[in-house]
């Protein structure tokens, strides 16, 4: 049974470094013609109300996005999605990966999501009628379509990692889809815990993938002994560039503390 909902955490802190460095990487990716594939494996439901009541709860947007808005550019991919988003939805409208990704990319790009989530997947395919979007489990999907065509592309996996297996077997998962995809770039996120939970899991990923980027940056906890202290990207052939605008962003989450 699932029970995580992103729409409790949009726009956090976690959002703001994964998203953003996910549309600056979808823009690397379209500057040559050639049409590319992106995949997500969890997708939620790609577009947040920000006033909703579940948003409101947690209040994780506010020392998210509202906060670190200003840290970018007018012109960052990030910043002209959250300007696509308000003006066509409203200005407490958020948007998730997979509508930065419709954003980002070209008709000519093919974009595949999973969201096993039935009310989830329901707002998905509203948001999203332009892209394939499957009830299935994202690990399965990916297996059984890597590598895809176009060849050229971008996947995310980005778990709720509410079954705590996802530590263990995740590695395991990757290094399938590397070896099976081995020109496309594989983004994993992660949370960065107090309770340390993630550290086996970089250990295995960071010996099946030695030449991967990771990025991590750390943020005050959302409340008083909340256990996520800070959000981490694991790329797997990253594009070239992506450490430098990693770097900038950093500098910005390290102002924070
Ligand atoms: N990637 C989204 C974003 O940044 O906007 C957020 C996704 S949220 C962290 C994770 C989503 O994965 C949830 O909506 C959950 O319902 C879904 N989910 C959980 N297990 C799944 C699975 N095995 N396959 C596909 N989706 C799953």
């Amino acid at each position: 049974m699932l029970s995580y909902q992103h729409i409790y955490h949009a726009g956090n802190l976690a959002d703001v470094h994964k998203h953003s460095l996910l549309a600056w990487m979808l823009d690397y990716l379209i500057r040559r013609d050639k049409p590319v594939s992106y995949i997500e494996t969890h997708a939620g439901r790609a577009l947040y109300d920000l006033s909703a009541e579940e948003a409101v709860k947690t209040g994780e947007a506010d020392s998210g996005i509202v906060r670190a808005r200003s840290w970018f550019s007018d012109d960052h991919p990030y910043i002209r999605s959250l300007r696509q988003t308000t003006e066509l939805h409203g200005e407490t409208a958020y948007p998730g990966s997979p509508l930065i990704a419709v954003q980002r990319l070209r008709h000519s790009d093919t974009i595949t999501l999973a969201e096993l989530h039935p009310t989830e997947h329901l707002n998905l395919e509203l948001a999203l009628p332009t892209a394939t979007c499957r009830r299935t489990d994202g690990f399965a999907m990916a297996h059984s379509m890597l590598p895809p065509t176009p060849r050229r592309g971008l996947m995310l996996i980005d778990p709720s990692y509410e079954i705590k297996d996802d530590y263990q077997t995740i590695p395991g998962q990757i290094k399938k889809y590397a070896r099976a995809w081995n020109v496309g770039t594989i983004v994993l996120w992660y949370p960065i815990l107090t309770s340390g939970a993630h550290h086996s899991m970089l250990n295995s990923l960071e010996n099946n993938h030695p030449d991967a980027f990771r990025h991590e940056v750390r943020f005050p906890p959302a409340r008083p002994g909340h256990g996520m202290i800070g959000s981490g990207l694991f790329v797997i052939r990253p594009p070239f560039g992506l450490a430098g605008e990693a770097a900038k962003l950093k500098t910005r989450f390290d102002a924070l503390s």
